[in-house]
């Protein structure tokens, strides 16, 4: 075991990501110590790196982690089936950490707990300094839901679970399943994509994928979208395939991935009399949405938030992608590999040319 890691640290937007090296912890009672075998950057990841959103600062970014466990504490932590871990189980966790015993741990939302400690959120402190992804080990803290990862799943296919599939399973659940159900997703970048997928195998009867971009709407097909419409002009071809695909009536359930006003709005629109809408993507500040209460009273629709998720979600996150990855290209969604000491270009990279994501792999450059 070496006595350090390496580490990409994020000062500020517009600063290059600095690598520097911290020592490794002592790890307390259902800790962890994790070595990084693969990070993707998340579009979150990019929208801090260029201002748009704050984070406490300096830190280390990257959220969407896989890695292997090479060090426990006397106390081990268990796994969320409250298996006990052992060293060299291959494994990601859940994006935010929680107490179990505060307010919004003892009612159902751990995802809001009030000491959250937030994988590639947090600034680098002294007691705990390694708790991002774009290093080559990570601090797991007490409280953090760990999930094991079959040998059968590529890194490329497991490394997104624990924020964009895991997000997904979450904002299905909230909508209430899909069942023989139509359903809109709109937005068609990694979560719309994963999403579909996710439709798929969940027995929606259509799926309708809405975006600007007609590359993404022509990848949504070979993840089992039945309906792709483009919006990048206006809306009315939504609304005509809704139309035609519903009777009439509008969509079962529609998920909002993309955050933008007027699709919020449109999504809205398109609902049928009881419908429900899940919205995600609303993620960076944007300007306020105007809708109608009484549109919403008068068909009886129901509008749900899902932010960050459920321990459970990240584990049915990965029961889905064993079970789906031979059957959707979600390997070919993770496009370049950089070394940790590039992960400054990694991060130019996935802001000039827009894949879904690249991937920082640690080890062997340092
Ligand atoms: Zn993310
Ligand atoms: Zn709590």
């Amino acid at each position: 075991m070496p006595e350090s890691s390496h580490a990409a640290v994020f000062t500020g937007a517009d600063n290059p990501l600095e690598l520097r090296r911290f020592p490794l912890p002592e790890l307390k009672a259902g800790e962890a110590l994790i070595r990084i075998t693969c990070c993707t950057i998340c579009g979150s990841d990019l929208h801090t790196y260029e201002g748009r959103r704050t984070t406490p600062l300096p830190t280390i970014l990257g959220h969407e982690i896989l890695g292997e466990v090479v060090a426990l504490p006397a106390v081990a932590p268990c796994d969320v089936d409250g298996k006990k871990l052992s060293v060299g189980d291959r494994v990601t966790w859940s994006i935010a950490a929680s107490c179990g015993e505060c307010f919004y741990c003892t009612h159902d939302l751990p995802a809001k707990c009030d000491q959250l400690f937030k994988y590639g959120h947090e600034a680098i402190n002294q007691q705990h300094p390694l708790s991002g992804g774009l290093s080559q080990y990570c601090h797991l803290t007490a409280g953090t839901a760990i999930v094991r990862i079959p040998s059968s799943l590529p890194d490329a296919v497991a490394c997104p679970a624990n924020c964009a599939t895991a997000t997904v399973v979450a904002a299905l659940r909230i909508g209430g399943g899909c069942i023989n159900e139509t359903v809109l997703i709109q937005g068609a970048g990694m979560l719309g994509l994963s999403a579909t997928a996710l439709m798929a195998s969940g027995g929606a009867k259509q799926i309708i994928v809405s975006d600007i971009n007609p590359e993404r709407l022509a990848q949504a097909v070979q993840f089992g979208a039945t309906h792709t419409v483009s919006v990048a002009d206006e809306d009315g071809e939504l609304a005509e395939v809704i139309a035609k695909a519903t009777g009439g009536r509008g969509v079962d359930l529609a998920i909002e991935l993309s955050g933008a006003a007027d699709s919020i709005q449109s999504g809205l629109q398109h609902l049928r009399m009881g419908g429900r809408y899940v919205l995600v993507g609303s993620v960076f500040p944007a300007p306020d949405v105007p809708v109608s209460a009484e549109w919403i009273v008068r068909r009886w629709l129901t509008i749900r938030g899902v932010h960050n998720y459920a321990p459970e979600d990240l584990r049915d996150a990965v029961l889905f992608l064993e079970e789906a990855h031979t059957r959707y290209p979600l390997e070919s969604l993770v496009s370049k590999n950089f070394r940790l000491a590039d992960a400054e270009q990694a991060v130019r990279y996935a802001i000039r040319e827009k894949p879904h994501r690249v991937a920082v792999v640690p080890f062997g450059d340092n």
